[in-house]
């Protein structure tokens, strides 16, 4: 059975990176009927905060990541990792160092100075145990210091290191910390991970943990490092590119299978298939698709997909995505009769929005308090002559049996002809009074969305 994971360390929000990293996991795992879980590397303690872990928690249940089980935290296991760490020192694959910092400090300094690569050789690695002082030591892991290294990357090919550069890095602290390297490995195994997917910046790492993993006598996983995503110009994705966090993507209007389509293609192909649903990926993806090189981050295509992906949306999905985006800004909640319009209005509304930021504010008639102020452009609209024929043209209006778009384009064509003036000169301030803007949805499909009473409720408002 494939077992994955996405380990992320609690920062306060769920990094747009790391959601890729945990789509990756996930598609990977579900894609081959295999278990995908969440583990919470909290061990620093100062950041890993509840708001923080419920940030990570958030991003992936609006993305749709779910997890097996209960999330790990990772904190809770320190005794476990101590545990481990004395069972390699009982295995003889580490050892007790009483060399103290400023040792450890001059000791690479001369390295330095000789020109030697700075790995620390600590005079305790063949001491006797039974020489031990009874003072403050960490756990350094007995690392080879011949031969190589190697890993068999899934998506890096053979990558190998000179045992000679791997320090005999430390396992527990003088204080009984564990290191992230002992805890991540510890954890991994006992997890039951078959197979880790992550950042390509832990490549180096997975030499390091193989080292752990072959003195625990435990197999190892399949390791595939990841290339990390980089801004539009190529430098690492950063702040000034635009947005880090998953939630600041669906408070701008992004839909969560819009943006796993982008991010799974971020990094990964299948062909040239750009516009693909989440089934389609769990049947597709593979590591051998994922390319070696950093994927760049297009802000563009990622509002095109998005368009798309609100245009090919059922209505009432739509819909139901407007009103978790509201909750989740806490904006109040649509009255009944805005939710009747807002449904009445998707079809139009959902043509146009790249996002449903952009659809909400399309359908700014519909949610506006009462009678919409006109804005700058509206109000030129609005002048005393465009009044007279609104007033006009709302008396007409009140005699309309059948308010539906068809008929009522009818009579306000129909009313443009007697008045001898052309349809705009009608049209746009009725645009203007009904929406308060000078762009809007068709009118005359705003008319219908609006409603008989609301719509001459909006015009007498604005009729001289
Ligand atoms: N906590 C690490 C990070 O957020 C991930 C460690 C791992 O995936 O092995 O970068």
């Amino acid at each position: 059975e494939v077992v994955t994971r996405f380990a992320p360390s609690p920062t306060g929000y769920l990094h747009i990176g790391g959601a890729r990293t945990a789509l990756f996991n996930w598609l990977y795992a579900r894609g081959r009927g295999g278990r995908f879980q969440l583990r919470i590397e909290d061990t620093d303690r100062a950041r890993s905060t509840p708001e923080a872990t419920q940030a990570i928690y958030d991003g992936l249940r609006w993305l749709g990541l779910d997890w097996d089980g209960e999330a790990l935290s990772q904190w809770s296991r320190v005794d476990r990792h101590r545990e481990a760490a004395e069972e390699m020192v009982a295995r003889g694959g580490a050892y007790r160092c009483y060399a103290s910092k400023e040792e450890v400090d001059a000791a690479r300094a001369r390295a330095a100075e000789e020109k030697r690569p700075q790995v620390f050789e600590s005079p305790w690695r063949d001491a006797d145990p039974a020489d031990a002082p009874d003072l403050p030591h960490v756990i350094r892991l007995k690392a080879p210091r011949e031969g190589e290294t190697v890993v068999e990357d899934a998506v890096q090919g053979t990558v190998r290191w000179a045992n000679a550069q791997l320090d005999d890095l430390v396992l527990l602290r003088s204080d009984g910390a564990p290191t992230y390297m002992l805890a991540v490995v510890v954890d991994d195994h006992e997890m039951g991970v078959t197979h880790v997917i992550r950042g390509d910046d832990h490549l180096t790492n997975a030499a390091r943990q193989s080292l752990i993993y072959a003195a625990m006598g435990w197999a190892p996983p399949v390791f595939a490092h990841i290339p990390l995503i980089h801004g539009p110009d190529g430098a690492k994705l950063s702040k000034r590119h635009g947005a880090l966090g998953v939630e600041a993507y669906r408070d701008m209007g992004y839909l969560p299978e819009a943006l796993r389509n982008y991010l799974a293609r971020l990094g990964w192909g299948h062909g040239d298939d750009e516009y693909f649903t989440t089934e389609q990926a769990l049947e597709w993806f593979d590591l051998p698709g994922v390319g070696k090189a950093a994927a760049r981050f297009d802000f563009a295509k990622l509002a095109d997909l998005n368009g798309r992906w609100i245009r090919d949306s059922e209505d009432g999905a739509l819909l139901a995505q407007v009103e978790a985006l509201f909750a989740a800004q806490q904006r109040a909640p649509l009255t009944p009769s805005q939710r009747s319009m807002m449904a009445h209005a998707m079809p139009g509304l959902k043509q146009r929005a790249k996002t449903l930021i952009e659809l909400v504010e399309s359908a700014y008639y519909i949610l506006v308090d009462g009678v919409p102020e006109p804005d700058e452009k509206a109000a030129k609209l609005l002048s005393p002559e465009a009044r007279d024929i609104l007033a006009k043209l709302t008396l007409r209006l009140q005699d309309v049996t059948e308010w539906r778009t068809a008929e009522l384009e009818m009579v306000v064509r129909a009313f443009a002809e007697d008045a001898q003036i052309k349809l705009g000169a009608a049209a746009q301030p009725l645009r203007a009074a009904l929406t308060g803007r000078a762009t809007s949805p068709g009118v005359f499909d705003v008319l219908e969305t609006l409603g008989r009473d609301e719509s001459l409720r909006r015009l007498s408002a604005q009729a001289t």
